[in-house]
């Protein structure tokens, strides 16, 4: 009997009611291992309300008490990453290894929410005219919500979750229908950390589910995290209706490799942040810019490198690479190597001609030469395993080239020489950079989050800015009456 897999309202597991499904595989076997419920627009409202509901007493609940919950969190989803990482490849197929760094990563952002009553201290002004103080306060929004892509099923999710719930709100989390079984080991964790009920709710669903929380009046905010075109129709929709976004969008990440470059360093990088995770990571490394002189050592190092990496299912000991998430999308990302061979790019290696196991939705892994940005294989997010490799005559045109591309998610310079990248850090026009680091996503006390395409919205997610994001500012300007002239016998005035 194939497994349902159910909401997550009021502290319970809940079976949906609207007929709706989607299936879900196992990308590695391609078997289809269980059916997501599909909320409807009804349900949607239901567990809304008892997020309402939760919120409220929530949102006073002690700062010494919501970080105790946090702690609490933390700790059981450290004891507990090793079957939660299992739970993830089942569905995802990324590598074991990849899916416990994908947790250790979301971790990150539990503990910087422990500091809740640190995060949350406003500022105090005394006597800014007599008897006049003014101080600042922040407060819980209210119920926020979460939409997130299937390509972190528990990080980014806790991006969200951690900080929402620490600053006092109720969080309805949205997971991707593809890999949804994390969502409820999340759900129960935090149950077992001793959150109230209804304070974590799991939405399973598909549009019709996130357009109800995008015109919900009782949602007060909305955090997504997805491709361009969804982010862009979440931030339009969700403005439209009075609510906070910020909707994170997808990414065309390029590596700027200088002459002077350590090339085994830059390889290295270039593969583990092209190939790692079949490609299926905001911050993977989708081009590599050579400048100079550096392109044929730097692809000849990368291309030497492939053929000792081992593809297979990500749940077995000693493999690097494991499927994408379906076989339409496999299907896509063959195309585009297709595409760039059409147009003229040199296949250096090809992933179509891989030995990859036939069941399951593998692809190998490409490495395509001489791409031009007039390519689609150099326009579009691939979003698998292809890295294509442009060559640059100079610094400048290679700027050029990163500053003029729609998405502004991450990007990274290698060289030896300290002037050059901190003139790159200065110069590019993208959110967050690696120097000698392939994959720059910020610890959890910075804040994530890329320019244009790749944002829609003022505020980067999770760390101070998530702090922000998910709390209201008030600011209290205070009289009280001259001692002197007070009831209480409180002595002679105090002298400074
Ligand atoms: P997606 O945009 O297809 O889906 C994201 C979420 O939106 C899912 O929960 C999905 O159910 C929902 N959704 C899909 N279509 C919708 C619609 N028409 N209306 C309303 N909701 C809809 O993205 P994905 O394929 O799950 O994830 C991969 C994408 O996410 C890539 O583009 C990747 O770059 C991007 N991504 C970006 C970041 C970042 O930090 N910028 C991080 C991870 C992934």
């Amino acid at each position: 009997m194939i497994n349902r897999i159910a909401h997550w309202i009021d502290g319970r597991l809940t079976d949906g009611t609207s007929g709706r499904t989607s299936p879900v595989f196992n990308p590695a076997t391609g078997q289809q291992t269980a059916e997501v419920q599909l909320a409807s627009a009804a349900e949607a409202e239901a567990a809304v309300a008892k997020a309402v509901f939760a919120a409220r007493s929530w949102g006073s609940a002690s700062l010494s008490r919501r970080s105790a919950v946090l702690f609490a969190f933390r700790e059981l989803l450290n004891a507990r990453s090793g079957e939660l990482a299992s739970i993830v490849t089942a569905e995802h197929g990324k590598v074991l290894s990849d899916a416990a760094g994908e947790i250790a990563r979301g971790l990150e952002n539990a503990e910087f929410a422990t500091s809740v009553a640190h995060l949350l201290k406003g500022g105090f002004s005394e006597q800014v005219s007599t008897g006049v103080d003014v101080y600042s306060i922040r407060q819980p929004v209210g119920v926020v919500a979460g939409i997130t892509p299937f390509n972190f099923p528990v990080m980014v999710p806790l991006w969200m979750c951690c900080n929402a719930i620490a600053c006092g709100n109720a969080f309805v989390l949205k997971p991707s229908e593809k890999d949804p079984s994390a969502s409820l080991f999340i759900a129960q964790l935090w149950k077992d950390a001793g959150l109230p009920d209804g304070v974590f709710t799991v939405l399973q669903g598909d549009k019709e589910a996130v357009d109800a929380l995008l015109t919900h009046p009782d949602i007060a905010a909305l955090s997504f995290v997805g491709s361009t075109p969804i982010a862009r129709y979440i931030y339009e929709t969700g403005t439209a209706h009075g609510k906070r976004v910020q909707a994170l969008g997808g990414a065309k990440n390029h590596m700027l490799v200088l002459p002077d470059a350590d090339v085994d360093q830059a390889a290295d990088a270039a593969v583990s942040a092209a190939y790692g995770a079949a490609g299926e990571r905001c911050m993977a490394i989708s081009v590599a810019v050579a400048v100079g002189d550096v392109g044929d050592a730097l692809v000849d190092a990368i291309a030497v490198r492939l053929p000792k990496l081992t593809v297979g299912d990500g749940a077995a000991q000693g493999i690097d690479m494991g499927p994408l998430i379906t076989a339409a999308h496999r299907n896509t990302v063959k195309s585009y190597v297709d595409e760039g061979e059409r147009a003229g790019a040199t296949l250096v290696v090809d992933g179509r001609e891989a030995n990859v196991p036939q069941d399951g939705f593998f692809l190998g892994m490409t490495l395509l030469d001489n791409v031009t940005p007039a390519m689609t294989v150099y326009r579009d997010e691939i979003f698998g395993p292809v890295l294509c490799v442009v060559r640059a005559g100079t610094y400048d045109e290679a700027m050029q080239l990163i500053n003029s591309n729609p998405y502004a998610n991450g990007t990274a310079i290698f060289t030896r020489d300290g002037g050059a990248a901190r003139r790159f850090q200065n110069e590019v026009q993208v959110g967050m950079i690696g120097i000698n680091v392939p994959i720059p996503v910020p610890v959890a006390y910075y804040s994530f989050g890329g320019w244009k395409a790749s944002l829609f919205g003022d505020t980067h997610m999770y760390g101070p800015e998530g702090i922000s994001f998910y709390t209201r500012g008030k600011v209290v300007t205070s009289r009280w009456p001259d001692p002197a002239t007070s009831s209480v016998d409180l002595g002679f005035p105090r002298t400074r």
